[in-house]
């Protein structure tokens, strides 16, 4: 920069100079040119007063040796005498000589107009000048008395031609006086502003290169040169004020977000902290967005769902699975990208063949040598995750990348998926409760199979679709034998007991589309959905009661019991088409198998209460 300057600087000055320089000739051209013009009409003059006094005198045959005498005054070269056409006509054209030698003779004899010529030789200059003799008819130079021509009119001329070689080489050296003067005073001036220009432009040097830094996210001070002119002194004081501002506003934004993210940023821009927390700040509202859209999300497999996809889209995870650990250390798949699955079925083995979940702190496989045992490949890593879920339950996340980089990268963005995780888990939590309570209000906590309630509402959509699909809903009414007597001999927990192995054998004993459910006590309704005719139902009810009376139960250590059943069963809508009317009858069936001597199949019949048949 300060070269340009110096050179714009030398160019105008050097511009300045050429114009002074052209104008400085010009002048002393037009200064010699003067100069010989006056001197010309000086002696034009003294010829003009001569020649009349030689002509008064009437001695005119003397003119010449007046003229050659004018002639030899220094620097003259030439002096000749032009006879107008009025003289001539008077007089006669005595002598040849005082012919117009040239056209600048004719051209002033013609408009009466004095008339130069500068003749400019490489060594020499000559000033041609022809001035006009007018005839006037004031005071001693009374042309008119001898002439006889009108006041004003050309009489002749005279020409002269001077030497203007001393003028030229005058000027000459004034154009290299003030060409030295000029480079001289370019030079200095150069030298002077360019000295005086030096702080300023340090400083702006500085402050460029310090301002590329700072848009790359380095902000470094600069030092203040305390013989710095005040103004830069200013700019450099202004400028580390706002650089030091700066650093501290980003310093502080850098440290709350990382309490958001728990890491500066994904690492691409670790060394620019302006890009680092724009970095921060969309993943941030990537993270609000997620926040925002799990909290309407309609279950859990959607959180995981959407949860699963970010993973995929914005983390490149190629494969991941899900596992979900109830209180009961019960596992369940909820979700998987890619195909790769190494853990699952040990997991569901136990999950404590799975390190993550035994010892909750992330595993890595490139951390340990076979840092899980569960995970049955050396092709691969793998990286796992274990979330608590409320008091008891877990999320266990097995991401497996194919090499090192894959891995790396998922390193780097393991604060943000952390993050998510961090939004995630307590909506996932209460997806759980909320599905919990609406179980609870429909299931049995004893059995875990649907109650009274649930089936009042199924039967709602139930009994319409059968009606409308013409099908057949076989009710049976099931009731332990002599149960109270298990109660009183072993206590209500093996009297549970008992009735939850009752509730597991009829469930596993009927199709997945029928439903069983524990009407009260130890009384469970089973609807045969679609069940074909009467007999199916006869033969299912059988089977049930069968394997009920099959089953031993634990009572104590090295005891069992066996309990069995009694089945009252009717048919949707073969005895009527008001399903609480259905019920009633199963019911009465039921009645009559106990009152039959219990362990039995009883079939409703119609208007017989004798009828009821014995299976
Ligand atoms: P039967 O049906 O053969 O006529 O004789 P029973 O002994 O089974 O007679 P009943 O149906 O009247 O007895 C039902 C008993 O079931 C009474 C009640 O204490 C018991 N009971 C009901 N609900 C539960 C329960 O949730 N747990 C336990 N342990 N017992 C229950
Ligand atoms: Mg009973
Ligand atoms: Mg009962």
């Amino acid at each position: 920069m300060k070269n340009k300057i110096n050179l714009r600087l030398s160019l105008l000055m050097l511009f300045f100079g050429l114009v002074l320089i052209i104008f400085q000739s010009y002048n002393s051209r037009d200064i010699g040119v003067n100069t010989g013009i006056t001197k010309a009409k000086a002696v034009a003059e003294v010829v003009k007063s001569g020649l009349t006094a030689h002509m008064v005198n009437g001695n005119m045959d003397q003119r010449e040796i007046f003229l050659s005498s004018i002639s030899k005054t220094e620097n003259i070269k030439g002096l000749w005498l032009i006879r107008g056409e009025n003289v001539i006509k008077q007089y006669g054209d005595s002598s040849k000589d005082d012919l117009p030698r040239d056209s600048i003779d004719k051209n002033v004899l013609k408009t009466g107009e004095l008339q130069y010529v500068v003749n400019d030789h490489l060594s020499n200059a000559t000033l041609r000048v022809t001035i006009p003799y007018k005839a006037t008819d004031r005071g001693s130079l009374n042309c008119l008395q001898c002439h006889s021509v009108k006041t004003g009119e050309t009489l002749g001329a005279v020409s002269l031609e001077f030497d203007i070689s001393d003028i030229k080489e005058t000027g000459m050296m004034n154009i290299l006086i003030t060409t030295l003067m000029t480079i001289l005073a370019t030079v200095m001036i150069v030298v002077m502003i360019s000295r005086m220009l030096k702080p300023y432009l340090e400083t702006l040097e500085v402050l460029n290169s310090r301002i590329d830094s700072a848009s790359n996210g380095t902000f470094i001070e600069i030092d203040v040169n305390t013989r710095l002119p005040k103004e830069p002194k200013e700019l450099v004081t202004k400028y580390n004020r706002l650089t030091r501002s700066l650093m501290d506003t980003f310093e502080e934004i850098d440290t709350k977000l990382k309490t958001f993210v728990g890491k500066s940023s994904d690492g691409r821009n670790s060394n620019n902290p302006i890009a680092e927390a724009k970095d921060i700040i969309i993943n941030l509202s990537h993270i609000y967005q997620f926040k925002n859209l799990i909290q309407l999300d309609k279950d859990k497999n959607e959180i995981y769902t959407r949860f699963g996809t970010i993973l995929k889209n914005q983390f490149n995870i190629k494969h991941i699975n899900i596992l979900e650990l109830d209180e009961s250390a019960k596992v369940d798949k909820v979700y998987q990208h890619g195909d790769l699955d190494y853990c699952t079925s040990k997991i569901f083995e136990s999950p404590d063949n799975c390190r993550v979940s035994r010892n909750a702190s992330d595993v890595c496989s490139t951390e340990h040598q076979q840092a899980c045992q569960c995970f049955a490949s050396n092709d691969y890593l793998y990286y796992c995750i274990d979330i608590e879920i409320g008091k008891s339950s877990k999320i266990i996340m097995n991401f497996i990348f194919s090499n090192n980089e894959e891995l790396s990268q998922f390193k780097i963005n393991l604060p943000f998926v952390k993050s998510y995780i961090k939004e995630m888990a307590p909506e996932i939590e209460s997806k759980i409760l909320f599905q919990a309570l609406e179980d609870s209000a429909l299931k049995d906590g004893l059995t875990g199979l649907y109650n009274r309630r649930f089936l009042e509402e199924h039967l709602k959509i139930l009994i319409p679709q059968v009606n409308r699909e013409k099908r057949n809903i076989g009710m049976l009414m099931l009731d332990m034998d002599h149960f109270k007597a298990v109660n009183d001999e072993y206590g209500h927990d093996i009297g549970d007991k008992v009735l939850r192995e009752f509730a597991r054998v009829v469930s596993e004993n009927v199709r997945e589309s029928d439903i069983v459910v524990r009407y009260g006590g130890e009384e469970f309704i089973v609807l045969l959905v679609d069940v074909k005719n009467e007999q199916d139902a006869i033969n299912v009810a059988n089977k049930i009661r069968e394997k009920v009376a099959e089953n031993e139960v634990d009572v104590y250590a090295g005891s069992t019991m066996r309990k069995t059943i009694s089945i009252g069963l009717s048919m949707f809508p073969d005895d009527s088409n008001a399903f609480p009317t259905v019920m009633k009858y199963a019911d009465l069936a039921l009645y009559e198998a106990k009152d039959s001597g219990r362990n039995q199949v009883r079939r409703y019949k119609e208007n017989k209460k004798d009828a009821l048949e014995l299976f």
